[in-house]
């Protein structure tokens, strides 16, 4: 989508600092960490949400996951991290391009806010 700055993030149209790439996603530090590790991984296949995956994107979810896995490993994620998701407005989703929040290095609350 033309005017969505993470597919632009995903096409290094707008900088950013990434963590890992592949033909997939991108993964690149949160402009505001809420933690003192906070990244996010986003396909660079435009979604907006969850709501707007189908059944050929299976595969790619799968595949974000099993790499989350791998890049919190590798920034050293190993006492624990928490994966996010915001969908939509009642979870204040403010960028309508699907993301997963990794966010870790300190201990977390629950229930979230
Ligand atoms: P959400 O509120 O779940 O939609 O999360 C959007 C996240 O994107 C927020 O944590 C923002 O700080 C982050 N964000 C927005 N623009 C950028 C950007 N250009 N580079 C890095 N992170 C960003
Ligand atoms: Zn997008």
């Amino acid at each position: 989508m033309s005017d969505c700055i993470f597919c632009k993030i995903g096409t290094h149209d707008i900088p950013s600092n990434v963590v890992y790439e592949d033909d997939k996603l991108i993964c690149f530090h949160d402009l505001e960490p809420q933690a003192p590790v906070h990244v996010l991984v986003i396909p660079k296949k435009h979604l907006t949400s969850l709501d707007d995956v189908s059944e050929e994107d299976k595969e790619l979810l799968g595949h974000i996951m099993f790499k989350i896995h791998e890049i919190a490993e590798s920034l050293g994620l190993e006492g624990g991290y928490r994966v996010v998701s915001n969908n939509g407005e009642d979870a204040f989703q403010t960028v309508r391009h699907l993301h997963f929040h990794v966010i870790g290095k300190r201990k977390m609350l629950w229930p979230p806010g």
